[in-house]
Parts: C-alpha cells; sequence; structure tokens
C-alpha cells in the first residue's frame, strides 16, 4: 500500500526561492575578483538568479544541457548554482587548477554548450578555444566597465546579458532526480571522472551538512566556504548557508592566510571549512602576527587527514572546535563528520582527541563497510583496515558516460569503492589509513603514511611532510619522509626522528629524511604523490 503523501519534488530552485521569501534580509557578502567587497542579500540575489533563468532561456539553454564555470567563490558564481539548475540545466563547475588538456577533455566530454568564467580564467579559456568547436559562448562575469579586449569568439558581458531581463520567472517543475552539476575528479592518472548529481541528491546532502551533527548551520551561523566552489560544490556549503539563510562570506580569490584572516574578523565569521592547506597558512599568519579568532567557532578540516597539531592550535589556542570530515566528488562530498557522541564528548581530553583526529563518525544516510582483498566484510573493531566502500542517496551509481570506470569502482551488489583504506568500530568511527596507492607495504605489513605526516608536522619547524615508499631489497618498501620547513627554521632529519620516536611503532621509523623547498599539490590542494615518487625514484635510502 502507497502512503498518501504528496510527491513534492525535492529541488534546487525550492531552496532559494524560500531563502528569498523567509530570510531575505539575510547578507552574502563576496571579496570579488574585480577587488573591493560586494553586499547584497539573499532577496537581490533571488531577484538576480530570476533574470540570469530568463537569459540562459533567452540564449536557448534547455532541461540537461550542461552549461559550465570557471569561476571563485563569489556572488555572480552563487547565482549561477542556482539559475543554471534551476531551469533544468547542469551547471558544470570546472577546476581551473587542472591542465589545459584536463579542461579541454572535461568541457568536451561534458558537452557544454556555454562556460561562465570570472575575469581571472578568460585567458585561460582564450588559449583553448580552439580546441573545443562545439561551445557556443563565452560569459564573462563582470560588468562592461571591466570586460576585457578578448579574442574569444562568441563573448558575452554577464552583467549587460542579466540586465536585459525581466526579474519574474516561474520555475519549472520536473522529477527530483533529474540532473542538476555535474563534477569532475582530479584523478591522478587517467582522464579526470564525472559525477553527475541530482537535485534531490544536492538537496538531501544539503540537509545533512546542515544537522547538527554534520557542519551545525542554522540561521544565526556566518559562513566562509574556504573551499572553492569549482570543487565539490564547496562541500555543500553554498547550499547550506540558503537552506537556513545563514550569512555567506564568499573569499574570492583571497586564500592567503591574511586575506582569510581578514574577512573571518570583518565578517565575524562563526564557521568555516577547507583543506589543511589553507589552514596552515592561517595558522601562521595568525601566529606571525600576534592575531587571535574572537567570532570563530567552529572550523570544519577535510580533503586531507587534519594533523593532530592542527587540531591543537585551533582548539587550544584560538578556541575554535575543529570538525574533521571526510568525502569524495562521489559523495558529493561528505561522507562523514567528527561530532563525537555523547560518550565520548565526556572522556578525558587526550582520548577525545584520539577520535577527533579519526575522519568521523558513519551519519544517517551514508553507510560504510570496509572489504578485504576478496571482498569480504571486515569486523568494526577499530583495528582492522581493508578498503573503504559506501552506498547512500548522495553517492554516486556510476560515472557520467564512463562505462570503464563505472565497471571498475563498484561492487556487484552495488556499494562504490573508495580507494581508501579505513578501519571502522563498533560506534561508526571510521578513520583513513592511507590510500590504497599510497599505503607503504614493508614486510608484509601496512605502513600508514597519513600517520606518519601528521606526525611530523608537529615537530616545532615543520611546515609541511610527506611519506612515499621506496623499494627495499630485505622488507619490500620502506618510508622516505620529505619536510617542507618553515621560514628561519634550523632543523635536522635526526631530530624530527627523535621526536617521532615515542609517536609511531618503531618498525614504521622513516628510513631516511630529506629536506625540500616545496611539494607538489594537486588540483584540490592534496599533496601529489606521484610526482614526489618521479622525483626520488632514485634516492638511495641508507638501509637498502
Ligand atoms: P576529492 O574527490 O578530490 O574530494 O578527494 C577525495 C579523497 O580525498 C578521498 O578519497 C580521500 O582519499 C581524501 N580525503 C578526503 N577527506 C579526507 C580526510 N579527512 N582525511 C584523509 N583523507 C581525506
Amino acid at each position: 500500500m502507497r502512503g498518501l503523501m504528496m510527491d513534492d519534488p525535492l529541488l534546487i530552485s525550492g531552496m532559494i526561492e524560500y531563502a528569498a521569501q523567509n530570510h531575505g534580509y539575510q547578507e552574502i557578502v563576496s571579496r570579488s575578483v574585480e577587488g573591493p567587497i560586494h553586499r547584497y542579500t539573499y532577496a537581490d540575489a533571488y531577484g538576480r538568479i530570476k533574470q540570469l533563468a530568463n537569459a540562459l532561456e533567452r540564449l536557448g539553454v534547455r532541461i540537461g544541457d550542461r552549461v559550465a564555470t570557471v569561476a571563485w567563490n563569489g556572488y555572480r558564481h552563487f547565482e549561477l548554482y542556482y539559475g543554471v539548475s534551476g531551469i533544468g540545466a547542469v551547471c558544470h563547475t570546472i577546476n581551473p587548477r587542472l591542465f589545459p588538456e584536463q579542461i579541454v577533455y572535461i568541457i568536451d566530454h561534458a558537452a557544454d554548450r556555454f562556460i561562465f568564467v570570472d575575469l581571472t580564467f578568460v585567458p585561460l579559456i582564450e588559449a583553448v578555444q580552439d580546441k573545443l568547436p562545439a561551445l557556443e559562448g563565452v560569459i564573462v562575469m563582470t560588468d562592461a566597465a571591466h570586460m576585457p579586449e578578448t579574442s574569444l569568439a562568441n563573448a558575452y558581458c554577464y552583467e549587460d546579458l542579466i540586465g536585459a531581463e525581466e526579474q519574474d520567472f516561474a520555475w519549472p517543475q520536473f522529477d527530483e532526480n533529474t540532473a542538476s552539476s555535474l563534477c569532475y575528479t582530479s584523478g591522478t592518472t587517467g582522464n579526470p571522472k564525472g559525477a553527475l548529481y541530482s537535485h534531490r541528491s544536492t538537496v538531501l546532502h544539503t540537509m545533512f551538512v546542515c544537522a547538527t551533527d554534520g557542519f551545525g548551520v542554522s540561521n544565526g551561523t556566518v559562513i566562509l566556504p574556504a573551499v572553492p566552489m569549482f570543487h565539490v560544490n564547496a562541500w555543500g556549503l553554498a547550499y547550506a548557508a540558503t537552506m537556513y539563510g545563514a550569512k555567506l562570506v564568499l573569499p574570492g580569490m583571497g586564500y592567503d592566510g591574511q586575506s582569510m584572516y581578514e574577512l573571518l574578523d570583518e565578517e565575524k565569521v562563526t564557521m568555516t571549512a577547507g583543506v589543511p592547506t589553507i589552514w596552515l597558512m592561517l595558522l601562521d599568519y595568525l601566529k606571525k602576527e600576534s592575531k587571535d579568532l574572537p567570532h570563530l567557532k567552529s572550523a570544519g578540516i577535510g580533503g586531507a587527514a587534519a594533523p593532530l597539531s592542527m587540531i591543537e592550535a585551533f582548539e587550544d589556542d584560538y578556541g575554535v572546535r575543529v570538525h574533521h570530515a571526510w568525502g569524495m566528488t562521489e559523495m558529493s562530498p561528505v561522507g562523514t563528520t567528527a561530532h563525537l557522541n555523547a560518550r565520548i564528548a565526556g572522556l578525558p581530553k587526550q582520548e577525545r582527541r584520539a577520535y577527533q583526529q579519526k575522519q568521523g563518525r558513519e551519519v544517517w544516510g551514508v553507510k560504510l563497510k570496509i572489504l578485504d582483498d576478496e571482498g569480504n566484510e571486515l569486523p568494526r573493531d577499530g583495528k582492522a583496515f581493508g578498503e573503504l566502500a559506501v552506498r547512500g542517496p548522495w553517492v554516486i551509481d556510476s560515472y557520467f558516460e564512463n562505462e570503464d570506470a563505472s565497471q571498475t569502482q563498484f561492487t556487484d551488489d552495488g556499494w562504490f569503492l573508495t580507494g581508501d583504506v579505513a578501519t571502522l568500530d563498533a560506534e561508526g568511527h571510521m578513520q583513513i589509513v592511507d590510500r590504497s596507492k599510497d599505503v607503504i607495504k614493508s614486510g608484509g605489513e601496512w605502513i600508514s603514511t597519513i600517520d606518519l605526516e601528521n606526525a611530523a608536522v608537529g615537530y616545532p619547524g615543520v611546515a609541511e611532510a610527506a611519506v612515499i615508499g621506496l623499494p627495499h631489497p630485505k622488507w619490500d618498501e620502506r618510508p622516505l619522509l620529505i619536510v617542507v620547513k618553515t621560514q628561519d627554521a634550523d632543523i635536522t632529519g635526526e631530530e624530527i626522528l627523535e621526536f617521532l620516536s615515542d609517536k609511531i611503532a618503531r618498525w614504521w621509523m622513516p628510513d631516511d629524511v630529506v629536506f625540500a623547498d616545496e611539494l607538489p599539490h594537486t588540483a584540490t590542494g592534496k599533496i601529489a604523490k606521484i610526482p614526489l615518487r618521479e622525483t626520488y625514484k632514485d634516492h638511495k635510502l641508507p638501509t637498502a
């Protein structure tokens, strides 16, 4: 028997319509690409989003068409999230940090009809436009006064385009499973793979992000997404702010410590989230300039493991609660958040911290399990580790038009294989041990490069650390620690190893330490292990 309830579709347009009606007064503040801080309200944004929807339809954009963006975190990008998806088209956010060949590949693969670009990225599209014959037009996200001289074949000015339209638009109603947005993963090998989200998955993911045990978003929250809107929809924070009418602060292209601090302070931001690299820059700036964070209450850390030293610095030095989180492009992206359950919240600090370092708890909505090499489920005892597999309403069930990847990344019974190696305990706490490709196999046992890196950055003078496995005649592989020093630090490899000696198992101790000026990073800010392995492939370990 079917329940007698309304089948009211969960649509992205409904979120912004609700926001304009119920908290139209609330502010959206952006550091604009042109320079000044831009301020307006959800009500103002909604009027312009309806103008944009009219403009898109006038350009001939129809339901299911792909419309791309190459843009920083700003108000026009926010408008595109709602305008494009609202009319039933697919908002394809492109990561400008990808290689130009990858950008050409994904624009072509997605069959994008139009691209909206920030001024910064006009040269990027100019350079590749010859390779994109199907592209019908490029809209530069600025006003007439800032419109650049450009070789783009079909260039439009954003403000002129939407300025010509009415602020009146009736949002189409359609099946909530309709595609809403598209993100490509920046895979380190092979071509990027597309995750195609739906309106339903986006709205459900937003509800989870807002929940108290998600990122805890309410009307009184002031959110600064320190993760780019071109990286998995800024972890859903631009949707979350809208759903509950939080004040939204968009940092434009200012991710350095000073720019971050200025917005956190001046806009009285209470909640932020981003990758550890961003927080390293902020913490370094705060320390050097003796600044404080009186308004900030919580910082989400994800995308890569949060080192204990970072959790301690936020909490003990600045009174900011850290919420470690884990997820993937394929998961919209949030899969787990490390809110402490009632039992652990009452434990002494050091015991609590051990749980805060884990990537979080299984939440309602995303099911987790760990598998051995034969695909058998491993026990939830916090010790056994294996490949993490997931299922849930905001997890992809196949890649966008990529049969090969869809064949290999899923189990026969429909679980998505994350490629992460993890442990899981009886209360649902999940801890990432490593990427399956990065874990070091030494003497038949595994060494977690993440644990070693996190321990090493705890030593004063270590700015960043990476661990890779090098071939070893006796043990198969042994760890090499590569360290970037903080400015003016005078430290030696022996000192770092001495520091590690009571923090890790003895046989995990790196066989050698080398210093580098910088580490290579992927397009999403993670340490890029493949180029590191290439650089150090001939490095001779003293033990080999
Ligand atoms: P992306 O799809 O670019 O968001 O990358 C997803 C991958 O980032 C995951 O599969 C993990 O390997 C890694 N990752 C994300 N969050 C964390 C975290 N908190 N700790 C460790 N690794 C993480």
